[in-house]
């Protein structure tokens, strides 16, 4: 497996009149191609924010203030080298390094993104199927021409607050014959009953788990590499939200795509995520394989949030509450501690003098940024006693 997304000291701050928000700071994480990701937190953390930051959905008076965003395209490499050398590292492109309209034609085609709250991503006044057709168009004609300036959907002007500019701009343009097939067939694979109907249905027409379903459609599009889903079940209830994720389930596998799942429900990251990253103000503060964090987890923040949860099998839908609070993101002058130190029942002098920096407490692939796993790498990597009496 080759990695897909690369996040490099991603940091992105919010400049608001109370001061500077530090809401993602030197985040790295790292994506497999055709796996699910899991990113895992309490609320206000920074998950949005990350995912935003990959879409390319961050509005001032946020601004991604530094880092590396690299995606694994060759095809789309070769198309922006000559304009963007200085993005282009052998397959990987460095999306920050990418005016706006480029980084732009990728929303869609390469990035599509699921929100917890669906109404958002429609416009009432008009037909889910002409939305999906228009989509389809949008997307269709953004990659025969990666490098012109994509047009926004009707949906994409309604979520950004446009509404009047979408209601008086006639969808219908955009719309052809194929595409309208097209958005049929959408909304059949993302399980529509009736998909011909209901094509021409407004969204207030639709239940809530369908109209999450039609957000799904109308995310696959484009047929995106990466599907980015944000809390896309926590609106829903308990059954709705098994067969969605059993649809992203299937979709996941069907068309290969990487899907990069946000959430604070530990139930969903337990039966969606092939890999994990907890987030604690801002940071990734330990990743690995689901196994490693649930099971072997060594960062007493994800001790703390799993908790009561004994191991992957009985994991509960819940995080558990810590106590304290997670620390303002506001001019934070910690830079150089750990930020978990005023909640951290295992917290020492050390952890106030430097930011911990990512170790490899055991498998190759599990790391945490902790003093203890520091502690437990240097043990197992100390000359054992035996050693100097052997040699002398
Ligand atoms: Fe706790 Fe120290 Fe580890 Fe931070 S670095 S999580 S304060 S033990
Ligand atoms: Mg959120």
């Amino acid at each position: 497996t080759e990695d897909i997304l690369r996040v490099h000291d991603l940091s992105t701050r919010y400049f608001t009149q109370d001061g500077q928000v530090n809401a993602v700071s030197n985040l790295d994480l790292r994506i497999e191609r055709g796996e699910v990701f899991g990113i895992v937190g309490e609320s206000g953390s920074g998950k949005s924010v990350t995912a935003r930051s990959i879409m390319d959905l961050i509005e001032p008076p946020g601004e991604i203030t530094g880092g590396e965003i690299k995606y694994r395209n060759g095809e789309f490499a070769e198309t922006v080298a000559d304009e963007h050398p200085n993005a282009v590292n052998g397959e990987f492109v460095n999306l920050l390094e990418l005016p706006p309209n480029v980084r732009q034609s990728l929303r869609g085609t390469s990035f599509s993104m699921i929100f917890q709250d669906p109404e958002s991503s429609f416009n009432p006044t008009l037909t889910v199927g002409e939305q999906l057709a228009e989509a389809v168009e949008v997307q269709r004609r953004a990659s025969a021409r990666p490098r012109s300036t994509r047009a926004r959907t009707q949906s994409e002007e309604y979520s950004l607050g446009n509404f009047l500019l979408s209601t008086v701009l006639p969808s219908q343009k955009y719309i052809t014959e194929e595409s309208r097939e097209r958005a049929i067939e959408l909304l059949e694979l993302v399980g529509i009953p009736d998909p011909v109907e209901r094509a021409d249905e407004y969204p207030h027409e639709y239940s809530g788990g369908m109209l999450q379903r039609a957000m799904i459609a109308q995310a696959l599009a484009g047929e995106p590499d990466v599907l980015v889903a944000d809390e896309p079940t926590t609106a829903l209830d308990v059954t709705i939200q098994a067969q969605v994720l059993d649809l992203l389930d299937e979709l996941q596998e069907e068309t290969g795509m990487t899907i990069l799942l946000i959430t604070h429900n530990l139930g969903v990251i337990a039966r969606m995520c092939d890999r994990v990253g907890v987030m604690y103000a801002g940071e990734i503060v330990e990743r690995g394989s689901l196994e490693d964090v649930f099971d072997e987890q060594v960062h007493p923040y994800t001790q703390g949030l799993l908790g009561s949860v004994p191991d992957l099998e009985g994991a509960t839908r819940r995080l558990q509450p810590i106590p304290g609070n997670v620390p303002s993101l506001l001019d934070h002058e910690m830079d150089d501690r750990c930020y978990f130190a005023d909640r951290c029942p295992k917290a020492m002098e050390d952890c106030l003098e430097h930011p911990p920096e990512f170790e490899v407490p055991g498998s190759d692939d599990h790391e945490v940024r902790c003093v203890l796993a520091e502690m437990e790498y240097a043990e197992s990597r100390a000359v054992p006693d035996d050693h100097f009496s052997e040699t002398s």
